[in-house]
């Protein structure tokens, strides 16, 4: 068992805020109580909190991991890897490989890899069209039970309705979300960046919000007459927000997140044709920045979701209307709206609920964004105030796409634990259990990122040895670490 103790812990889900300590049990959480409370516990690792925050681990629910087919990139071992050192311990990825994930097998292919692998929990998300193609439905139901937990043509509309329609009644039957990439690309077009003012002058093509925004209105009409879930992937203006939160208020079944990017970076970051601020959606001016926020702030916006699409730099040093759409995320999404909440913009629990409980529970990922006694011990542990760099080296992805490169950003995820293992920061006394009380405050500050996840991996690997539960299931995460 291990204690967390001194740390001011939030569970949005139960409603579990303030300075609380901790007990795990294993892989799941056994309880929460007031400060010292399982202090008398013989034989427990004692992990000293004081000045962190203890949140349900994070949920990500739109990455791009690359494998199969562009290994170069990302594999699942990295993504999985980048994200839980940024605070993941549960991350869906989208259909867009090659082979596309249109089938059962592809769709086991990827959990069977994500299997025993020392990063956050992988869930893959099935292609809604065969190939992506738009033309004909993928076999939802045999991905589903193959493990898939959502559907998507993400990176392309479904511009088909009547295709649309159907597989939202398929998608109703089979329990889960379809997340759509909401553009009309006979409004955006070739475009390359936000229609305005600036692309204008820049001479380059843009892309307007309207492009965006029918098709998120003809969504929401979808999601209305079929009683189904449509969840809108990467929100980038105001007007979506609204439509959104009038759907909202109609009762229909939707939610939404927004990417970190689209909150804090405007199109001003194009100015210089940096090719790692071109990203679909692109970034848009100052007022819709404000709007997301507002939305992500009062729920209408249920989640962040940090869209990370890893690209070899040869994708990206190329004219800017040649590069290819998108940036790295899962290592800056948590810094990012660490740096909204102690600006004001999001208050604190909203934004851990938009990390974690929301997510999971757009996405009925069960056991999972909650702290609640019996719950899987997913657990993310920040240091809010632990000052960083993002460099070449403390990225993890394969890829080095991003317009944060040696951003400082203040505040981390410090531990992370995936059904009671350490997949970052293991304490030192994790290694011995029954060892004691004291047990260092976790983290190798000083180590490289690198370092510090090889070294949780080892010790996690030695811990599973001697802890009683790693031989209860050799297939799951925790029982196969290495
Ligand atoms: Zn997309």
């Amino acid at each position: 068992m291990i204690v967390f103790t001194g740390a001011w812990i939030c569970d949005p889900r139960s409603g579990v805020v303030g300075e609380r300590d901790l007990l795990v049990d294993g892989r799941v959480i056994k309880d929460i109580g007031a400060p010292g409370c399982f202090r008398s516990l013989a034989g427990a690792i004692v992990v000293d909190a004081r000045g962190k925050w203890i949140v349900p681990g994070l949920v990500d629910v739109h990455v791009h991991l690359r494998e199969p087919g562009f290994e170069w990139k990302e594999t699942i071992e990295t993504g999985a890897e980048a994200a839980a050192w940024g605070g993941f311990t549960t991350i869906l990825c989208m259909p867009n490989t090659k082979p596309v994930n249109d089938h059962a097998e592809i769709s086991r292919f990827i959990i069977e890899r994500a299997n025993g692998l020392g990063g956050a929990r992988v869930l893959p998300i099935g292609a809604v069209s065969m190939g992506l193609e738009g033309k004909e439905l993928a076999l939802l139901a045999e991905q589903r039970e193959a493990g898939c937990v959502a559907f998507s043509d993400d990176g392309e509309p479904i511009y088909n309705a009547g295709m649309m329609r159907r597989a939202l009644e398929w998608s109703k039957m089979l329990g889960v979300p379809i997340c759509c990439h909401e553009e009309d690309k006979t409004l955006s077009c070739g475009g390359c960046m936000n229609e305005s003012a600036l692309s204008l002058r820049m001479g380059l093509r843009g892309m307007p919000k309207v492009a965006e925004e029918v098709m998120i209105a003809r969504d929401i009409e979808l999601a209305r007459t079929t009683g189904a879930h449509v969840h809108i992937c990467h929100v980038s203006s105001g007007r979506g927000v609204e439509l959104i939160r009038r759907a909202k208020n109609d009762q229909i079944h939707i939610t939404a997140e927004v990417a970190p990017h689209h909150l804090v970076l405007t199109e001003e970051s194009v100015r210089g044709y940096d090719t790692n601020a071109k990203m679909s959606p692109p970034l848009r001016e100052q007022f819709e920045c404000d709007a997301l926020i507002a939305g992500l702030a009062d729920g209408t916006i249920d989640c962040v979701a940090s869209d990370h699409a890893p690209h070899h730099w040869d994708a990206k040093e190329v004219e800017f209307d040649k590069a290819a759409f998108g940036i790295l995320g899962v290592q800056t999404t948590l810094p990012i709206m660490l740096e909204l909440v102690r600006g004001g913009r999001v208050p604190r629990e909203r934004a851990i609920d938009a990390m974690s409980s929301a997510p999971a529970k757009a996405f009925g990922l069960e056991g999972t964004g909650s702290l609640a006694p019996g719950a899987r011990a997913d657990i993310c542990i920040i240091d809010p105030s632990k000052e960083w760099r993002l460099s070449k080296e403390t990225i993890l992805s394969k890829s080095r796409n991003t317009p944060f490169l040696d951003h400082d950003f203040t505040g981390q995820a410090e531990t992370v634990l995936v059904e009671g293992s350490f997949r970052k920061g293991a304490p030192q006394s994790a290694d011995a259990p029954g060892n004691t009380p004291g047990g260092r405050a976790p983290g190798g500050q000083e180590a490289s990122a690198k370092e510090t996840e090889a070294n949780a991996r080892k010790q996690d690997a030695r811990k599973q040895g001697t802890a009683k539960q790693s031989a209860r299931n050799g297939t799951n995460l925790q029982g196969s670490v290495l």
